[in-house]
């Protein structure tokens, strides 16, 4: 996300929007203001918590907030670039660049809410503390606060804000750290090892986007189920835990033992 906001920064900054829309029916998720109060209006740039990328317009009145969740994706269109024909949101600038939301999904997830700055901050009031950069101290509070599995809790945007499950995956992967480890039996060597790997992924991540590299190339442990870890040659495996898949190496991060899916467990219990 990091890397999405360096990369739109400037480009929404460089002229005003000269028409908003159309939107997806299921993408754009606020109705008032409406979204052709844009028009004419000029972005400051853009902006990031957690998950959520923020445009503040220029003159302090409005913000667009977009949460892309896994399949959404936005890409700045120069003038006279080629773009798809029904993007699921759009904003046209004057000069004719555009603004291209796509979601390539069946179920349409990511949204677009067109907002007041207090109305965002309402929105945002519930998000924890950005991942990255957070260190061990603040971690150690985090993680010993509530016992939580690794996994779940790095999720938790309540908590930590900035990881998804791709990079949860990567860092508890770094960290040597069991996906389902109970958060308030980590010692300090083990808050620690998690904070280092924390900064280390999202640095590592924020990194290979800035250059364009694909999720093959960024992920190393995410969807990669039967190929050899990358530290130990160990056939990485996967485990069902609550809506999510879990990725991980048996040797390094569980001690050779395979972790039990839990959605199928409660099943079958
Ligand atoms: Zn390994």
């Amino acid at each position: 996300m990091e890397a999405w906001r360096r990369q739109l920064d400037e480009p929404v900054a460089a002229f005003p929007v000269s028409k908003a829309g159309p939107a997806h029916i299921a993408t754009l998720k606020t109705f008032d203001p409406p979204i052709a109060a844009l028009e004419g209006r000029r972005f400051r740039g853009a902006e990031r918590r957690g998950k959520r990328l923020l445009f503040p317009t220029d003159d302090g009145e409005l913000v667009v907030l977009v949460h892309l969740m896994t399949a959404g994706r936005l890409r700045y269109v120069p003038t006279g670039g080629t773009t798809p024909k029904k993007p699921a949101f759009r904003l046209e600038f004057a000069g004719g660049s555009q603004l291209i939301l796509t979601e390539n999904a069946k179920k349409k997830r990511a949204g677009v809410w067109l907002l007041t700055p207090e109305a965002v901050d309402a929105e945002l009031a519930h998000l924890g503390p950005e991942a990255l950069g957070l260190g061990p101290e603040r971690l150690g509070e985090i993680v010993h606060g509530e016992s939580r599995r690794l996994h779940a809790l790095l999720r938790d945007q309540r908590l930590i804000a900035g990881i998804g499950r791709a990079w949860a995956n990567e860092i508890l992967h770094s960290a040597k750290l069991s996906p389902y480890a109970l958060s308030a039996d980590l010692d300090d060597e083990e808050v620690t090892r998690l904070s280092v790997a924390m900064d280390s992924e999202l640095e590592r991540g924020l990194e290979l986007r800035e250059r364009g590299a694909s999720d093959a190339e960024t992920y190393r442990v995410h969807r990669r189920l039967g190929e050899p870890c990358h530290v130990c040659g160990t056939p990485l495996a996967q485990v069902d835990f609550e809506e999510h898949t879990i990725h991980y190496c048996p040797t390094c991060q569980t001690g050779g033992r395979v972790l039990k899916d839990r959605r199928l467990s409660r099943l079958l219990r």
